[in-house]
Protein backbone atom coordinates (compact mmCIF):
# COMPACT_ATOMS: atom_id res chain seq x y z
CA UNK A 1 0.00 0.00 0.00
CA UNK A 2 0.97 3.52 -0.86
CA UNK A 3 -0.10 7.05 -1.12
CA UNK A 4 -0.55 8.89 -4.38
CA UNK A 5 -1.95 12.14 -5.95
CA UNK A 6 -4.99 11.38 -7.78
CA UNK A 7 -6.99 13.95 -9.98
CA UNK A 8 -10.94 14.00 -10.30
CA UNK A 9 -11.42 14.27 -14.18
CA UNK A 10 -14.84 15.74 -13.13
CA UNK A 11 -13.23 18.88 -11.29
CA UNK A 12 -10.02 19.24 -13.49
CA UNK A 13 -10.11 21.81 -15.71
CA UNK A 14 -6.82 21.42 -17.23
CA UNK A 15 -5.10 24.62 -16.47
CA UNK A 16 -1.64 22.70 -15.84
CA UNK A 17 -0.58 25.03 -12.65
CA UNK A 18 -0.26 21.38 -11.15
CA UNK A 19 2.29 20.43 -13.53
CA UNK A 20 4.54 23.62 -12.64
CA UNK A 21 4.15 22.66 -8.80
CA UNK A 22 5.30 19.05 -9.36
CA UNK A 23 8.62 18.96 -8.33
CA UNK A 24 9.16 15.52 -10.22
CA UNK A 25 9.25 15.09 -14.03
CA UNK A 26 6.98 13.97 -16.05
CA UNK A 27 4.88 12.48 -12.80
CA UNK A 28 1.77 14.55 -13.78
CA UNK A 29 1.03 14.99 -17.69
CA UNK A 30 -1.42 16.43 -19.63
CA UNK A 31 -3.67 14.25 -21.63
CA UNK A 32 -4.48 16.21 -24.80
CA UNK A 33 -7.63 13.93 -25.68
CA UNK A 34 -9.74 15.00 -22.90
CA UNK A 35 -7.55 18.19 -22.28
CA UNK A 36 -7.42 17.20 -18.22
CA UNK A 37 -4.30 15.99 -16.11
CA UNK A 38 -2.99 12.07 -15.39
CA UNK A 39 -0.48 11.40 -12.56
CA UNK A 40 1.96 8.48 -12.51
CA UNK A 41 0.78 7.21 -9.14
CA UNK A 42 4.04 5.02 -8.84
CA UNK A 43 6.47 8.01 -9.19
CA UNK A 44 4.50 10.71 -7.28
CA UNK A 45 6.24 11.04 -4.23
CA UNK A 46 3.64 12.18 -2.04
CA UNK A 47 4.68 15.53 -1.28
CA UNK A 48 1.38 17.16 -1.66
CA UNK A 49 2.26 20.51 -3.54
CA UNK A 50 0.18 19.56 -6.10
CA UNK A 51 -2.83 19.25 -4.34
CA UNK A 52 -1.77 22.97 -2.39
CA UNK A 53 -1.42 24.35 -6.01
CA UNK A 54 -4.79 23.41 -7.71
CA UNK A 55 -7.34 25.81 -7.55
CA UNK A 56 -10.21 23.39 -8.67
CA UNK A 57 -9.28 21.17 -5.75
CA UNK A 58 -9.53 18.27 -8.07
CA UNK A 59 -6.21 16.41 -6.76
CA UNK A 60 -6.50 14.30 -3.48
CA UNK A 61 -3.93 12.32 -1.72
CA UNK A 62 -5.47 8.49 -1.97
CA UNK A 63 -4.15 5.16 -0.78
CA UNK A 64 -3.45 2.34 -3.02
CA UNK A 65 -3.00 -1.27 -3.51
CA UNK A 66 0.53 -2.10 -4.91
CA UNK A 67 0.02 -4.15 -7.89
S1 LIG B 1 -4.13 22.27 -11.17
FE1 LIG B 1 -6.05 21.15 -10.81
S2 LIG B 1 -7.50 21.97 -12.32
FE2 LIG B 1 -5.43 22.57 -12.97
S3 LIG B 1 -4.80 20.92 -14.39
FE3 LIG B 1 -4.06 20.36 -12.34
S4 LIG B 1 -5.69 19.03 -11.49
FE4 LIG B 1 -6.55 20.14 -13.22
S1 LIG C 1 2.08 14.80 -4.65
FE1 LIG C 1 3.99 15.85 -5.23
S2 LIG C 1 5.12 14.32 -6.45
FE2 LIG C 1 3.02 13.64 -6.36
S3 LIG C 1 2.08 14.43 -8.23
FE3 LIG C 1 1.67 15.91 -6.56
S4 LIG C 1 3.33 17.41 -6.68
FE4 LIG C 1 3.97 15.61 -7.87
Amino acid sequence: MYFAAKVDKEKCNGCKLCILSCPEPNVIKFNKDDKKVVIDAKRCKNCELCVVGCPSKAIEIVLLQDS
